[in-house]
């Protein structure tokens, strides 16, 4: 039997009810067992609040006034009738999400209308409408969906987790989990399906990164200021991804071109990883100017000249049928040094020495760069994983966060959505909490850009401030963490400034609401705490 959209409701409901991340698992894991395989993806993409892949170009594209205007058209149902199913309601989306060309907002919200109108109670739309803005709110995570589908097909969570880090999105995953001709043991990177990189862990100096990575000797390579990208090769075919996944070798032809030229000829397949920056005679150029590139599909020629690119790489994942990731950083180095000339490595030094690293940290940051990573020597690469393998050394203190909501301006920038709340990441619930408000740092340009962007994601309009889909990642430069009553989280970044947008950054990467109490109480190395004695 088919799950139905009231019985997917159920399901959300009861997961809702418990704070157990233990038991949310169990639920998920028992329904899955229950239901036919078929069904699993459908019902893992919508529980996960993705209701098309992350992967997919554009998103969904569906914003508030779409689901407005098309509560107002009352369109009569098109799917049978009810109840829709989970599946149902998952494949109009699609559809929804793949209308292209002109008339199409019109047929979107035709679609969407009668996608509303075949669910038989309020609740249902309002939940349907929760999907739509990736607001479920049940506290489901990517880590307890792994789990439950570890369980449910009695994969081990191991595999489940790599498969998943190398196909990089969950209903790939699923398929790969429901196809019987494949060992998802065994299983390797496909060339042109970006997988999900390795991240690091921030430290205030060098010595703080030397300490978490266990001490001896590390790497310390410079940290580019620029975006990351990972390039696919297979044979004289490159493509590019974004560090969210994206294709973006039409914005990157130059690179295209040095990634040609620069391999060596003894590689057939690779996929490597580096950060691509804007130089002009040698200087890095702010980070804003590179993604202009990034977002730049036409014309490409002008830019090029106007915005100069250069790409440095640092590491290598999977060479000629070989997946590298178990090895360590060494190695891994020393295979990249084989097949990229030394000019396209990112700068580094091998050492334990303390004032040595701090030399070349200052350097680094002489250089315009934005500091350094210090990595372990033995570490293997771990797909998706923030851990202490890779330390992030930046010369100022700053955190990323997602813009959640924003008020109109005043004055000059009234007609601009100019103040903007501020939130870091929960990992627990996958929600996200407040602890800032600002309306400083961005030009007038940026606002106006601001502006629009968050006018395509509203989910709440209260007049003199709307709430938006948590997606626009900011990088805050602060002076400093202070306890707040004000916000739920408990704590509130003092004189918050945006340093630049972080559109290479999806919001679950934000920094976390745990790091930002790690850092609130680092403050107090250096400071008194009131009420100390
Ligand atoms: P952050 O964006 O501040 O979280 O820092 C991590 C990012 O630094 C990575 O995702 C890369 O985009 C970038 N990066 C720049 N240089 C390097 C490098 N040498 N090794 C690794 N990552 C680098």
């Amino acid at each position: 039997m088919p799950v139905s959209f009231t019985e997917f409701i159920r399901l959300c409901k009861r997961i809702a009810a418990t704070s157990s991340i233990n038991e949310k698992t169990t639920i998920i894991a028992s329904f899955l067992s229950r239901i036919d395989k078929g069904e699993w993806k459908p019902l893992i993409m919508l529980l996960a609040g993705k209701a098309v892949p992350e992967t997919k170009e554009g998103g969904l594209g569906i914003g508030f006034s779409l689901v407005k205007k098309a509560l107002k058209s009352g369109v009569k149902p098109l799917l049978p009738p009810p109840p829709p199913t989970v599946s149902d309601v998952y494949q109009r989306l699609h559809e929804i999400a793949d209308v292209r060309g002109p008339g199409s907002m019109e047929k979107k919200v035709m679609l969407l209308s009668s996608l509303f109108n075949s669910l038989s109670t309020d609740e249902e739309m309002r939940w349907l409408a929760k999907i739509i803005f990736g607001e479920l709110r049940i506290g489901v995570e990517e880590g307890h969906i792994l789990n439950a589908l570890s369980r449910a097909s009695s994969v081990p969570l191991e595999y489940v987790r790599r498969a998943y880090m190398l196909r990089g999105s969950l209903d790939e995953l699923i398929e790969l989990l429901n196809d019987k001709d494949h060992d998802i043991r065994d299983i390797k990177p496909v060339i042109f399906k970006p997988i999900r990189p390795m991240l690091a862990t921030p430290a205030n100096s060098i010595s703080e990164a030397f300490s978490l990575i266990g001490g001896g000797e590390a790497a310390v390579e410079v940290k580019y200021d620029g975006a990351r990208v990972q390039i696919h090769v297979k044979n004289d075919r490159v493509k590019i991804f974004s560090r969210r996944l994206t294709d973006v070798s039409g914005s990157l032809p130059e690179i295209i071109e040095r990634v040609k030229n620069t391999l060596s000829n003894n590689v057939g397949e690779c996929i490597l990883e580096g950060e691509v920056i804007a130089v002009k005679e040698g200087r890095p150029l702010p980070f804003q100017e590179l993604m202009k590139r990034f977002r730049r599909v036409k014309d490409i020629e002008s830019v090029m000249v106007e915005i100069p690119i250069q790409i440095f790489f640092f590491e290598i994942i999977y060479v000629d049928g070989k997946l590298l990731i178990d090895q360590p950083y060494v190695d891994r180095y020393s295979i990249l040094e084989r097949i990229v000339s030394r000019d396209l490595l990112a700068e580094r030094i091998v050492t334990s020495d303390i004032d040595e690293a701090e030399e070349f940290f200052k350097k680094a940051l002489k250089a315009g760069h934005e500091g350094v990573m210090v990595k372990r020597l033995d570490a293997p690469y771990i797909l998706g994983s923030r851990g202490k393998n890779w330390i992030k050394v930046k010369s100022a203190e700053s955190v990323d966060l997602v813009i959640v909501g924003a008020e109109w301006g005043h004055g000059r920038r009234r007609k601009w959505l100019s103040d903007y709340y501020l939130a870091a990441y929960n990992p627990d619930t996958g929600g996200y909490e407040l602890v800032g408000k600002t309306f400083k740092g961005l030009t007038d340009e940026e606002f106006q850009y601001m502006t629009s962007r968050l006018l395509e994601i509203v989910v709440r309009d209260e007049g003199y401030r709307v709430w938006v889909k948590p997606e626009i990642v900011v990088e805050v430069a602060f002076n400093e963490i202070q306890k707040s009553p004000k916000y739920r989280s408990g704590l509130a970044l003092r004189l918050a400034r945006i340093t630049r947008l972080r559109e290479d950054k999806s919001p679950s990467e934000a920094t976390t609401i745990h790091e930002l109490r790690l850092m609130y109480e680092r403050q107090f190395r250096y400071k008194g705490r009131a009420g100390d004695v």
